[in-house]
């Protein structure tokens, strides 16, 4: 039989709480920003008309749909 006082029992609940509670989280925080970059990794924002447009092509110069100006791609700023 292991014996150990209150207090080690109560400081071991809450350590693996709290290391429980953290884990999940960072998964949380990991998913959540994985997700928002495949959501903007094919936004482009126009340099001329400030247009926000989806595109899907694998073009290096993506043309703004509004103004019809190419815009260079730009990777998704850190949400
Ligand atoms: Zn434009």
């Amino acid at each position: 039989m292991i014996r150990v006082s209150l207090a080690v029992l109560v400081f071991l609940y809450l350590f693996v709480f709290i290391m429980a509670v953290f884990a999940v989280w960072v998964l949380e925080e990991r998913r959540r920003q994985r997700h928002a970059r495949v959501a903007l990794q094919n936004r482009v924002h126009c340099s001329v008309c400030a247009y926000d447009f989806e595109d899907a092509s694998s073009g290096l110069l993506p043309v703004c749909p509004r103004c019809g100006t190419t815009n260079e791609r730009q990777k998704p700023s850190k949400i």
